[in-house]
């Protein structure tokens, strides 16, 4: 049986996440529909400005979700909008998280009107269906066959990895989707398990060619970088995805504040006392989304509950709403010498609420930021990644910004997992698969990822498309 794969995003980069597979008659799933970022393109020069949907719609089945990240689900009005009617699957939390995540993209892309958003936000509702983990449900019927079941990746609340059955006759074949996969200690989330078997796996690759610090060593590396940071009486800025590394921030810092309660943050205030602000209304939602869905919490996150404490809602924790009292936070942090860790997004600084605390304190060295996610290509999170430490300069919304503050990256801090990870996933399956196809990172990374797999498994295909 020939089965057809079309990787419509996420091939040159890490966004856009956008994968086809056919069966031979034609018929075919999505797993995905993400959103560009940067300089990253589609194949065909799909980009940040070009969201069209490039391919023939009307024998897709169904969309497969495999989490809520906007580089995963942001093109998902852009496929309605051509006409897509079937259905868009994934797991229970993603249901709760996806039209949160569509209404915020459809605030910053496509309109204000909240009529004209509610409408569309109904339509997609109507097209969402949820499915528990690790259940067979079957897309296809016929003398082709296709089912496919959801298992939990580690990677966000709600995140999952695809299985795929395709059936002709007597014939069978299995492919595996990892979407983005976790770390095995990412805070909250339960380790993924790799799958048992399958004949082509489709393999993330972001951090293929890393090694990720352990938990316990970055969380101390953050105290260190805070405390360093607050020395002089200044703001951490933070810029972080609205899902899945705020919360694991706030996890973390819950811990920190914990075990040093009386301990210096800095002069003159203790990390008891350390304001947090969560700057972003929609990290908000999503902070709540993830207190109501406890139970997908893995065992250490539950014990801390049953002790009493609150991870994601500690009484240092300020989340700031409406935009006028956002405005008032920039312009009183960046006057005040009150010392605070700010987390806003958006990660990369492309937009959101990040960017106007960048424009204030950028050029002032008292302030720092300090990078916890990955920064792609065209970014200006890249860019001030880069330039930053060596006294550089950025563009934002046209205007030249020199980079006077601190400029700290905390590299093991990642949602996704490493190399040691991403060989397991594949080395722990009990029947290897016969094709490993590599997509989502950067070239010189997959290149890394497919040697140490070949060398590893000697009869294994391994395709960077
Ligand atoms: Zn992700």
């Amino acid at each position: 049986m020939n089965l057809e794969f079309a990787h419509h995003g996420a091939v040159d980069g890490v966004t856009g996440s956008c994968h086809q597979l056919g069966l031979p008659d034609g018929q075919s799933v999505l797993v995905d529909c993400g959103l560009f970022q940067g300089a990253e393109t589609s194949p065909s020069g799909a980009g940040a400005a070009r969201l069209e949907i490039e391919f023939p719609l009307d024998k897709v089945r169904a969309l497969i979700v495999t989490h809520v990240h906007i580089d995963h689900v942001g093109r998902i009005p852009h496929l309605i909008a051509a006409g897509f009617r079937a259905p868009i699957l994934c797991t229970q939390a993603s249901a709760l998280l996806l039209p949160l995540v569509l209404e915020d993209a459809l605030k910053v892309g496509f309109t204000r009107d909240q009529v004209l958003i509610e409408r569309f936000l109904d339509r997609i509702r109507q097209q969402i269906l949820a499915v528990p983990y690790q259940q067979w449900h079957t897309l296809i019927d016929g003398d082709l066959g296709l089912r496919f079941r959801l298992c939990p990746a580690g990677h966000i609340l709600g995140s999952a990895y695809v299985e795929l059955d395709a059936r002709e006759g007597a014939q069978r074949q299995r492919v595996v989707f990892s979407g983005d996969l976790g770390a095995p200690y990412t805070p909250l989330l339960p380790a993924p398990k790799p799958p048992y078997r399958a004949d082509v796996v489709v393999l993330e690759s972001t951090y293929g060619d890393r090694i990720h610090e352990s938990r316990k060593r970055r969380r101390e590396r953050l105290q260190q970088v805070c405390e360093h940071a607050l020395a002089n009486q200044g703001t951490v800025l933070i810029p972080a995805f609205s899902i899945g590394r705020t919360q694991e921030l706030l996890y973390e810092l819950e811990e920190i504040i914990h075990r040093n309660r009386e301990r210096r943050a800095a002069p003159g205030v203790s990390w008891e006392d350390l304001d947090i602000l969560v700057d972003s209304p929609l990290a908000a939602d999503f902070t709540a989304g993830y207190r109501t869905l406890r139970e997908h919490w893995d065992n250490e996150a539950r014990r801390k509950l049953t002790a009493g404490r609150h991870p994601l809602a500690f009484e240092q924790l300020t989340t700031i709403d409406d935009h006028a009292t956002h405005l008032r936070s920039v312009e009183y942090l960046s006057r005040s010498a009150r010392p605070a860790i700010v987390i806003a997004a958006s990660g990369m600084c492309s937009g959101g609420r990040i960017v106007n605390y960048l424009k204030a304190m950028l050029g002032d060295p008292r302030h720092d930021v300090l990078f916890v996610g990955y920064q792609a290509a065209g970014t200006p999170g890249r860019v001030i990644q880069t330039y930053g430490p060596r006294g550089g300069y950025v563009e934002l919304d046209g205007r030249r910004i020199d980079i006077r503050a601190g400029i700290h990256t905390l590299g093991g801090y990642s949602a996704h997992a490493d190399q040691k990870d991403l060989l397991n996933f594949i080395g722990r399956m009990r029947v290897k698969p016969r094709q490993v196809r590599l997509v989502h990172g950067d070239e010189g990374v997959k290149e890394t990822l497919a040697r140490l797999l070949r060398e590893r498994h000697p009869g294994m295909e391994v395709v960077v498309p």
